[in-house]
């Protein structure tokens, strides 16, 4: 993977050219396919779980690798690959504006010769020819990586980032320079590493217009020529076409409304019904001060040595009680201390008589945050319901609106639940 800007254009006019050459004789290939049924012995001699395969076409072109193995695509990253591909390139969209999509595999390789694909995640959009990855994209990575290995640990599975996807509308399967540096950062790691490009442009009724690529040479570096692996598919070609004409439907009717609910999170939940209720009822600690980014090293050293001055107030100091939560504190702590007094001077009958009246007007006190946040989670409950169609084709920043606000509103109900709990036992 390069953070740096992707390039794929001298490339893509020179595979252009030549695709536009070899287009007759592709069709001829793909129609020769369609033709023939899926062979049965081949399905018997590996795993017969995956019933169809790409037969590789053109193969002057192709050089077969010489430690064979095959990748096998199932449904649902196929799909989430399709789904997010098609948001950016389509036929309604001019082709001038068609943009490139980046995401990455999960999977696992099995007796070190096939790769099984189970999930293809969007992470970002490019241009027309290129992505761009950003910070965001790597915390995300890092993030997926764990919690695969969390999922992992508990269902003692191996799933793990196998690979990467990205495509090329309407420019054909091909790594280009960039591409290749991209592919040798999975690669090195994980010799079995692959990369797979999908182009709509190149799908007919019996191929699904995608190839899965691999670097042959590593010591080569970006030089090294690549290979197309043989992909299979779980099931049918022509029944995985039918479906995924199905799901790009779908797509297309719920896309727009399920990007408005998203929209609606972000600028209306995240960005004014949140901070207003953090506002009148602050529950969640805040930062004491903002932090800054230093790009001068010195300051940075100076402002390190600051750090780590340590002072037994440090802790306190870096983070804020919002007012509501200060006083919700000191009321429990005012009511504490009346209780305990009257326990000790042994006043069963006054105690019991002041812990409900406390209660009560603690209780008071939180009822309306309560109802509030309430009134939040069901309006995000509907809106869920609307994104839910379209889920698996957001990428990471959208996905990432949804992650913000989960994450704060568990963290409030947190602090509130602690609080519940803490007046209960009084
Ligand atoms: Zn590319």
């Amino acid at each position: 993977m390069s953070e740096k800007k992707t390039n794929d254009n001298e490339d893509l006019i020179e595979l252009k050219n030549k695709r536009e050459s070899q287009s007759k004789k592709t069709k001829k290939n793909h129609e020769k396919d369609f033709s023939k049924p899926v062979s049965k012995e081949i399905n018997n001699i590996f795993d017969s779980q995956f019933l169809s395969t790409d037969s590789l076409r053109d193969k002057t072109k192709i050089i077969t690798s010489p430690n064979i193995f095959t990748v096998h695509l199932s449904w649902k990253p196929y799909k989430r690959i399709v789904g997010y591909a098609i948001r950016y390139a389509n036929d309604n969209i001019d082709k001038k504006d068609w943009c490139e999509v980046y995401g990455i595999l999960i999977g696992k390789i099995e007796e070190n010769k096939r790769i099984i694909v189970k999930d293809a995640i969007p992470l970002v959009k490019g241009g027309r020819t290129g992505v761009e990855l950003e910070p965001i994209h790597y915390v995300d990575l890092s993030q997926i990586d764990s919690s695969i290995y969390e999922r992992d640990i508990e269902n003692k599975k191996t799933d793990f980032i196998i690979g990467w996807w990205h495509t090329h509308p309407g420019f054909g399967f091909f790594f280009s320079p960039v591409d290749r540096e991209t592919q040798l950062g999975y690669q090195i790691p994980n010799p079995f590493a692959i990369g797979l490009v999908f182009d709509h442009t190149e799908r007919t009724s019996n191929f699904l217009g995608i190839r899965a690529l691999r670097l042959m040479d590593l010591d080569r570096g970006i030089t090294s020529d690549y290979d197309i692996v043989e992909l299979r598919y779980d099931q049918d070609k022509k029944k995985i076409n039918h479906k995924i004409n199905k799901i790009i439907e779908k797509i297309t009717e719920n896309m727009e409304k399920g990007l408005k609910e998203l929209e609606e999170i972000e600028n209306l939940l995240l960005k004014k019904t949140l901070p207003q209720l953090q506002k009148k009822f602050g529950l969640i600690l805040g930062p004491k001060r903002d932090i800054k980014v230093i790009l001068d090293e010195q300051d940075a050293k100076m402002d390190e040595n600051k750090f780590y001055t340590w002072y037994p107030e440090a802790f306190t100091k870096k983070y804020r009680k919002p007012k509501f939560r200060l006083k919700l504190e000191a009321e429990i702590e005012k009511s504490k201390a009346i209780l305990k007094d009257l326990r000790e001077k042994n006043q069963p009958v006054k105690y019991q008589e002041s812990k409900v009246k406390f209660q009560k007007k603690i209780k008071e006190m939180i009822s309306k945050p309560n109802k509030l946040i309430n009134k939040i989670m069901s309006d995000f409950g509907k809106k869920i319901e609307l994104i839910y169609p379209i889920y698996d084709y957001l990428d990471t920043n959208e996905r990432k609106t949804i992650e913000h606000f989960e994450e704060w509103i568990s963290e409030y109900f947190k602090v509130l639940d602690k609080f519940k709990i803490t007046i209960a036992n009084f």
